[in-house]
């Protein structure tokens, strides 16, 4: 089998330290501007499209900044599969960093307040959205259904070729990721210590959703945990003492890491290692998710100051899109 990405070992004065040897498995590096777990995640999503005359378009959720919305758009795009995006936020988002790729790669937009935004589990809402869209086949938001599973799943049979490792660590957000490393686990022989860090606040609900999401053979797997105490203060919140640690991990490693899914794990590592989690001699792995496209949103509202992120541009000119 092919590795979609690759491994690479990073280090730091902690690591010699603390004798352990951490590895970054590099999927933020899988397309030069979708990266990570959505594209594995919509995997075997478009492939079902593919297969399905019926289906004749594509529809999914997200808010104005969305990484999955981003990828979404373009995974529809390279497919030829018309798609819309029902995005929580107002007409005047439209023209964001991130929004404007996705119009770039043909996704309709369709604002929704916030309350409407909320019911996008409901059953009576998505029939609605069935109505208005007949034939187009719904993916919940970030793209964590039974199928974004074995897409994800594949990380580890390539893990498998790659190195030897005992804990895997991954950001969480809504839990797909996490329930797609435990099921790959689960189909080869040794299984592994697998964390995920919530990037959220009150993210013990999570727990279900990713058991929910495993299938029959992988509730088994006995060695995952989801550690909800290193979200500082919840989704797309840090403060700049964390962005500044970040920003100095990414100098020491060479790797760029975002503070709102990777970078969290990024901290919440360096914290379990103060804390005396991990064993000497331990050899850990780190999924990098990706996310990048993330901070050309950040930097666009002045969340983040472009000069602090020196190794990342975000790709500003529209026309040279990479596609
Ligand atoms: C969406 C996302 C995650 C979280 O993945 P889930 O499957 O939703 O838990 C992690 N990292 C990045 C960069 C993401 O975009």
């Amino acid at each position: 089998m092919n590795c979609l990405s690759t491994i690479q070992e990073i280090f730091h004065p902690l690591f010699h330290r603390y004798q352990i040897q951490v590895f970054v498995k590099r999927d933020d590096d899988i397309h030069p501007i979708i990266s990570g777990n959505k594209w594995r995640k919509l995997k075997f999503n478009l492939k079902h499209i593919e297969e399905t005359p019926s289906i004749k378009g594509a529809l999914s959720f997200g808010g104005s900044y969305s990484n999955h919305i981003h990828a979404f758009a373009f995974a529809c795009y390279q497919h030829k599969i018309p798609c819309v995006g029902v995005i929580r936020g107002e007409e005047n988002y439209a023209n964001n960093y991130t929004l404007t790729w996705a119009k770039h790669w043909g996704m309709k937009l369709h604002f929704v307040d916030r309350k409407t935004y909320r019911r996008r589990h409901d059953a009576d809402y998505i029939a609605e959205l069935q109505n208005q869209y007949p034939n187009y086949y719904i993916v919940p938001e970030g793209g964590s259904n039974k199928l974004a599973i074995p897409g994800v799943a594949e990380v580890i049979t390539e893990l498998n070729q790659q190195v030897e490792f005992d804990t895997l660590l991954t950001p969480v957000g809504s839990g797909g990721t996490l329930a797609g490393l435990i099921t790959g686990d689960c189909d080869i022989k040794k299984q592994h210590k697998i964390l995920g860090v919530a990037v959220l606040k009150g993210a013990e609900y999570l727990k279900d959703e990713v058991n929910n999401l495993l299938p029959k053979h992988a509730k088994s797997h006995s060695s995952w945990q989801l550690l909800t105490d290193y979200h500082r203060g919840g989704y797309a919140k840090f403060s700049l003492e964390d962005s500044q640690k970040i920003i100095a991990f990414n100098k020491t490693t060479g790797v760029n890491f975002e503070p709102v899914y990777s970078g969290k794990m990024i901290l919440a590592l360096l914290d379990l290692l103060e804390e005396g989690y991990f064993k000497a001699g331990e050899r850990i792995v780190l999924l990098h998710t990706g996310g990048l496209q993330g901070l050309g949103g950040m930097i666009e509202r002045g969340i983040l100051t472009k000069s602090d992120w020196p190794t990342i541009q975000p790709v500003t000119d529209i026309s040279i899109s990479g596609d």
